[in-house]
């Protein structure tokens, strides 16, 4: 599952991916392959559905946004 989140590692507005290994799961940055462990409580792909509305309206005023569609594609603003 891809999303769009600011990376804390790289500072760039990225695609993340959210991996599963075992019982964990994993955020990974594409651009700089940063990887947060994240709540594996089932919770996380309505957070993920949340947060792309909270992107979503920032396309408002950051159209650079709406760039972010693939692995490694990466804006800073
Ligand atoms: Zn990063």
């Amino acid at each position: 599952m891809l999303f769009r989140n600011k990376c804390t590692a790289c500072d760039f507005w990225t695609i993340f991916e959210l991996k599963t290994e075992g019982d964990k799961s994993f955020q990974v940055c594409t651009h700089c392959m940063d990887q947060n462990e994240v709540a594996n409580d089932g919770q996380m792909e309505t957070r993920i559905r949340d947060g792309e509305k909270d992107v979503k309206a920032l396309e408002g005023h950051f159209p650079v946004l709406a760039q972010l569609k693939n692995r490694g594609d990466h804006v800073k603003f």
